[in-house]
């Protein structure tokens, strides 16, 4: 007698209405938690887009809080458009903006004005977990005041190389520190230097290791 064969939708075939049936339900039950689990990548994925650009437009906020920094500091004619803001866990530390000609100080720019009012308000030398908004890119010199004071990550407005006028020595530095020592402006060379490494050894004892072995710690 010959065999006639049922068939699913997806092609899968049995011999009785029983088999063809089993077969079907577990072709739904495969779907069905396919769809489920499709269903649950795409609403992960909804949710990781909405706290991405509600985190964007934290940072947009904070960053116009680092232009108006930067725009009062054009008002007052100090050196240009650089304003900055530290900011941790959605909290404000520290703001500030470029006071070179009023402060008549040419460290006092504006990313490491925001990092000394950070370290202020704070009340700790150590800025873990903290971002810095810059209206512009870091120079080398606020660069290395992030790195110092372990602030997590920059955002900043427009680039050094886009500056002009206003950031055509932050350039030039940029520059001499990517080169070797010896073909740089300004020469280091060691004097004393057997005094020098005398005094070193000295200090490594008086300090009794414990600053060193735990970096940090000396700011608690
Ligand atoms: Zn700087």
């Amino acid at each position: 007698m010959e065999t006639i064969l049922l068939r699913t939708k997806n092609g899968l075939t049995g011999e009785s209405t029983k088999q063809i049936n089993k077969l079907r339900n577990a072709e739904s039950a495969i779907f069905n938690f396919g769809m489920r689990k499709f269903l649950t990548v795409c609403f992960v994925g909804l949710l990781a887009a909405q706290a991405s650009l509600a985190q964007s437009k934290k940072d947009a906020d904070w960053m116009r809080k680092a232009f108006e920094q930067a725009r009062q500091a054009v008002e007052a004619q100090d050196l240009g458009p650089f304003g900055a803001v530290v900011v941790r866990n959605g909290q404000k530390l520290g703001e500030g903006q470029i006071r070179v000609i009023r402060g008549k100080d040419p460290t006092a720019h504006a990313a490491l004005q925001a990092v000394r009012a950070a370290v202020r308000h704070s009340g700790s030398a150590d800025l873990k977990g903290a971002v810095l908004y810059s209206s512009s890119e870091l120079c080398p010199m606020c660069l290395s005041a992030v790195y110092l004071a372990n602030i997590s990550r920059v955002f900043y407005g427009f680039g050094l190389s886009e500056g002009g006028d206003f950031t055509k020595n932050l350039v030039y530095l940029k520059q001499q520190i990517s080169i070797p020592l010896e073909d740089r402006k300004v020469r280091e060379m060691p004097v004393l230097r057997e005094n020098a490494l005398d005094l070193l050894e000295k200090s490594r004892s008086f300090l009794q290791q414990d600053f060193l072995l735990n970096p940090g710690t000396e700011t608690d």
